[in-house]
């Protein structure tokens, strides 16, 4: 799960890392407030940034800064219902402007291949670390995290060296180490900061500071770690969400939507992996994972059947359904249920084995649906499955290539 930045920087804060005063308004008139707070108590601008699930906002015209409380309304005005790829801006962060001397990157994530935390460094921050990765590769500092002692102090003092933040050696190594904290502390499988910003200040004497600040923040949580965190789910944003993802959610169906043109409805996450390793391997494609759980009742069947329908690219679906705990009955009169209702009709391939096999097979034969063809063993399911799918797009006259 995405979180906004401002939700991020409060996780931050909550670790002790240098973020600045913010304020979070969803009308103009709120953020004039916020901007009136912060620029009597000395900030010289404020910076009103839009709050998108999306990278790039700077480039897109979501960061703006402004020098009174009205330039700030007009801000936010501006921002507010501002569409950045896709995604339509509802609030604006406000905070003092920062004066940014340079921008570095420095983030945290979670290394599968290595099973460690790897830390990524930059002297070029500001712009997408993607596109740093492709064009100076050499520009990233990458370093994994002792595995049970988490970030070193030497490990952080040899970013800092390698980005050129030696200067700032103190400030640097508080952060890398913040930045792990945070995400041991929220199960986070990423917290980027980018710009990591050495920011200018000028003291009431006239002198001059300059310090390390989290301009912006990034972070992702383990989703599957959420239930620990009743109060990061809190933090969801359903307006970003795919509405799939939310109804596969409130239904407790673990679906994952894919590239491909066969919708497969399975009970098991292990079965239902099989299964698509067989759909690819008789040349097909699977539209989605769905594990549908153990104990599927038809109500959940039909929903299910919503969600793969609800994707314009299937072209035919398969039920595998290896009946233990779930009754095949039940499925099967599901699947006759959600096939009356449905308005599209896509072609159905059925395999149900196990406790109650027969009652669904009679089931499903009295449902005399010539779209509906059941298969015994998983092989022969898969075959039909992806053979109705190839028919179904072949180009119109057949003429083979
Ligand atoms: P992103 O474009 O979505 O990654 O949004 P960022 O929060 O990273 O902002 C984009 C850019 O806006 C940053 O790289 C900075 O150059 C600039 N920016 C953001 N906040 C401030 C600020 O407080 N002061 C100044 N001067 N620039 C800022
Ligand atoms: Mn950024």
């Amino acid at each position: 799960m995405k979180l906004q930045e401002y939700h991020a920087k409060r996780l931050l804060l909550a670790q002790g890392l240098p973020v600045s005063d913010f304020a979070v308004a969803s009308n103009p008139t709120e953020a004039r407030t916020a901007a009136e707070r912060f620029l009597e108590i000395g900030a010289g601008k404020v910076v009103i940034k839009a709050q998108v699930l999306v990278g790039g906002r700077g480039k897109a015209g979501g960061v703006k800064l402004a020098s009174t409380p009205e330039e700030a309304a007009a801000c936010a005005a501006q921002i507010l219902g501002m569409d950045i790829k896709g995604t339509t801006v509802r609030r604006v962060l406000v905070a003092p402007g920062a004066d940014i001397v340079a921008e570095y990157y420095l983030s945290c994530l979670l290394d599968r291949s290595s099973r460690r935390v790897l830390f990524m460094a930059s002297a070029d921050g500001g712009v997408e670390i993607e596109v740093v990765a492709v064009e100076r590769p050499d520009a990233i500092v990458y370093l994994h995290a002792h595995p049970l002692l988490g970030l070193l102090d030497y490990q952080a003092r040899v970013l800092a060296f390698k980005v050129g933040l030696g200067n700032h050696l103190r400030e640097f190594v508080a952060i890398a180490k913040g930045l792990y904290a945070t995400m041991i502390a929220n199960d986070a499988d990423l917290v980027e900061i980018n710009p990591l910003g050495v920011v200018r200040t000028v003291g009431t004497d006239g002198t001059i500071t300059e310090t390390l600040e989290c301009i912006d923040a990034k972070i992702t949580i383990d989703d599957s770690a959420l239930v620990r965190h009743p109060d990061l789910e809190l933090m969801r944003d359903l307006d970003e969400e795919d509405p799939v993802d939310i109804a596969a959610r409130e239904q407790g169906l673990s679906f994952i939507k894919l590239e491909g043109n066969i919708g497969c409805m399975v009970n098991g996450a292990g079965l239902a992996m099989t299964t698509m390793d067989l759909i690819k391997r008789a040349g097909g494609a699977p539209a989605n994972f769905l594990d549908v759980g153990g104990g599927a009742k038809a109500d959940k069947v039909a929903a299910a059947m919503r969600l793969i329908l609800a994707d314009p690219n299937v072209r035919s679906i398969l039920v595998n359904i290896f009946g233990g705990i779930a009754r095949g009955d039940e499925i099967a009169r599901g699947l006759v249920e959600a096939r009356s209702m449905q308005e599209r009709h896509v072609p159905m391939v059925v395999r149900i084995v196990g406790t109650n096999a027969d009652l669904a097979a009679q089931i499903l034969a009295r449902a005399g649906d010539a779209d509906l063809q059941t298969a015994t063993s998983l092989d022969e399911a898969v075959q039909k499955a992806v053979a109705v799918a190839l028919a179904s797009t072949a180009p119109v006259g057949g003429a083979a290539a």
